[in-house]
């Protein structure tokens, strides 16, 4: 299965990507954690991200799509992936979709991991005290959610019509949202 994760920062789209992908036997693709992995590696990608990361804005997207695709050449996707936190723009879906196309392939599903702001910023701000991740500090998150509201909320629509998407309700446990998020996958099976 082919399968997209969407959430606003918080929405706890790491935590369910990996009961996802452990049940599914998928690999999941995590831009960000690529990226973090770059940075820390110093490689030459890290470099030219460190400082989109860092400040919460977004990685360009011709350098997203570039990543991605070169993931997903990769072995271990040939029976499907799931995407953790990519596409965040409609440029990013419009680029992925002809990739997709040019693959022949498709998504079977789109899971949309629907949070509260506030439930949002509080999650981040305890994860914040555990993992120390350096874009969990208050003016980083502010700017990481207006980016989801400018330029990654409009996906939501882009994939509805494409007739893909379920939404699922985040502010739930986080067994809850596993049990809503499998039960989906397992009707598109
Ligand atoms: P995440 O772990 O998904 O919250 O991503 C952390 C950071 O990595 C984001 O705030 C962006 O700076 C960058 N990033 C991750 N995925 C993307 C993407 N699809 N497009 C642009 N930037 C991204």
């Amino acid at each position: 299965m082919n399968i997209v994760l969407l959430g606003a920062p918080g929405a706890g789209k790491g935590t369910q990507a990996k009961q996802i992908s452990a049940r599914f036997g998928i690999p999941q693709v995590s831009t960000g954690d690529i990226f973090r992995a770059e940075i820390a590696g110093k490689s030459p990608l890290g470099l030219q991200v460190q400082e989109y990361v860092k400040s919460g804005r977004l990685v360009p997207d011709a350098l997203v799509v570039e990543v991605v695709s070169g993931r997903l050449a990769k072995d271990d996707c040939a029976k499907g992936f799931l995407l953790d936190g990519f596409p965040r723009t409609v440029g990013q879906a419009e680029e992925f979709d002809s990739y997709l196309a040019s693959k022949k392939m498709s998504l079977d599903k789109v899971l949309y991991l629907k949070l509260s702001e506030a439930e949002a910023v509080n999650r981040l701000l305890g994860r914040a005290k555990i993992e120390g991740r350096e874009d969990d500090n208050p003016e980083a998150i502010k700017k990481r959610m207006a980016v989801f509201t400018d330029l990654t909320e409009p996906l939501i629509a882009y994939y509805h019509a494409a007739g893909v998407l379920e939404t699922i309700n985040g502010d739930a446990t986080v067994e809850a949202v596993a049990a809503a998020v499998s039960a989906a996958l397992d009707a598109a099976r």
